[in-house]
């Protein structure tokens, strides 16, 4: 290594030290605002860099201003949550990778109100002692499903883990072959019951399982009948699978308890809206299966969650068991659910309330009429590109409802001077990140989910992406 040059070393003694800097006006207004080894290791860094990019001669801004811009970025950086907000304009209601179901202003009060000082969470206070935090959503959940008795956990695969390593550890669990499932991430049927302790019997085939294939497989060692969701895909063509009625009665007959993992979970009757896929909560209760399991954040549209609804006397073993402690939920959890859970008091409240359903259901005129605002304010800021209202279809998204389009309106923007690709990649890559997809040659922003207080954001964000070539 050869040692600094005289011209470099007067160049490097031109850097102010970092408690100069500290001691300077811009350091002192930073540490009033910002944590003192935050602001510290921010200007170290930078100090550093400039140290570096002089000792390989390059040049170096060591004017103040230069260097407290840099300062500023590198704070930025480091107090910026990971975890923030973005725009969902993909039209996909229940986006898993951004955050599923959003909540309503309503829900969230709630959570603030409950989580921002102390809470009855875990305390009766008519008698004074221990209470359960079971207790603030179970008659809710009970009076809107009809239910025994109900337990909300951490998530639905928990709930599914729970369930099965309750009421089947050591023993067998009859599943038809075309319901070992993945669900996405990783959660596998036949891994969550080998990782449960339960013997998985596959019964059936892929296309085809008849009721007699369950009875021929019930022998002394069953624990368990189990029914799952297909969720993501269906089975089409030449095909058979059994009702969850006619399983209940199976169990009911031999004294075997039936459990459906629903996946969604919807607490409303879809069927008007022409959706028949998705049977409502409360009818899948009356078909006498003695344990249901959903998530609390796809179509129900709460917190994450997973719900588990059943008899009594197998609820209460489950509540018992000592891994319901490991998946329990949290005040802020329970806050949400009991909120968005009153809303559904009232079926027709809940269609209005709940974001998710809200977006799900809303009227085909009302997005077009957002999706026509969209498109005459970008053309407003925009000039010269093409910028058009189309009609496209939407998916609920989440596993749910897969094979249900619907109908919405999109604004397609078909960019002149950078391609769609490069477009959909810096709107994405933006503050705030606004998320479209892209058909053939255009990029769509679908009006679906699609907030009107967004609309300017979003137009702020396709202008910057457009104006940088
Ligand atoms: C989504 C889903 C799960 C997992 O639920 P999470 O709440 O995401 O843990 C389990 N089973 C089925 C059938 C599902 O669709």
């Amino acid at each position: 290594m050869t040692s600094p040059g005289s011209e470099t070393k007067t160049l490097l003694l031109g850097i102010p030290s970092v408690d100069e800097i500290l001691k300077g006006p811009d350091g002192r207004q930073w540490l009033a605002r910002f944590q003192r080894k935050i602001v510290v290791s921010a200007v170290r860094d930078v100090v550093a860099e400039r140290r570096s990019a002089l000792l390989a001669g390059e040049a170096a801004d060591l004017t103040r201003e230069g260097l407290s811009a840099d300062i500023l970025r590198r704070i930025s950086a480091l107090t910026s949550f990971s975890l923030r907000p973005l725009i969902n304009a993909t039209g996909i209601v229940i986006h898993t990778n951004l955050g599923r179901a959003p909540l309503s202003d309503k829900i969230l009060d709630n959570v603030l109100e409950v989580s921002r000082g102390y809470s009855n969470l875990e305390y009766d206070t008519a008698s004074g002692k221990r209470g359960q935090r079971h207790t603030h959503t179970r008659s809710l959940l009970r009076d809107i499903t009809g239910a025994e008795d109900a337990l909300i956990v951490n998530n639905n695969a928990a709930a599914v883990f729970l369930c099965l390593y309750s009421l089947a550890r050591g023993r067998e669990v009859i599943v038809s072959r075309s319901e070992l499932v993945e669900i996405g991430g990783s959660f596998r049927v036949p891994d969550v019951m080998a990782a449960s302790g339960a013997v998985l019997r596959e019964v059936g085939t892929t296309n085809k399982t008849h009721l007699r294939d369950y009875e021929n497989a019930i022998n002394e060692q069953t624990g368990l009948i189990l029914k799952v969701h297909q969720s993501n895909y269906r089975i089409r063509g030449f095909t058979k699978s059994i009702e969850i009625e006619d399983l209940a009665a199976l169990g009911g007959r031999h004294s075997i308890p039936v459990m459906f993992d629903l996946g969604s979970g919807c607490l409303v009757d879809l069927r008007p809206y022409g959706i028949h896929e998705e049977p409502a909560v409360p009818d899948i209760v009356r078909t006498g299966a003695d344990i249901i399991t959903f998530s609390g954040d796809k179509l129900l549209g709460g917190p994450q969650g997973g719900i588990i609804l059943g008899r009594k006397q197998h609820v209460e073993t489950i509540r018992k068991n000592p891994l319901a402690r490991a998946v329990r939920i949290d005040k802020m959890a329970i806050a949400a659910f009991e909120a968005t859970l009153m809303e559904y008091r009232d079926a027709e409240n809940a269609k209005k309330e709940i974001p998710v359903l809200a977006m799900l259901l809303q009227d085909r005129k009302e997005i077009e009429a957002r999706a026509k605002k969209m498109a005459a304010s970008l053309r407003k800021k925009i000039r010269g590109e093409d910028i058009r209202v189309i009609g496209d279809s939407s998916k609920a998204g989440g596993g749910s409802l897969p094979e249900i389009e619907f109908p919405t309106h999109a604004v397609a923007i078909r960019p002149s001077a950078v391609s769609v690709n490069e477009l959909e990649q810096r709107l994405r890559q933006g503050l705030p990140p606004v998320i479209a997809r892209i058909r053939e040659d255009a990029l769509l922003l679908d009006a679906r989910t699609v907030r009107d207080h967004e609309i300017r954001e979003i137009v702020a964000a396709v202008f910057s992406a457009l104006s940088t070539s």
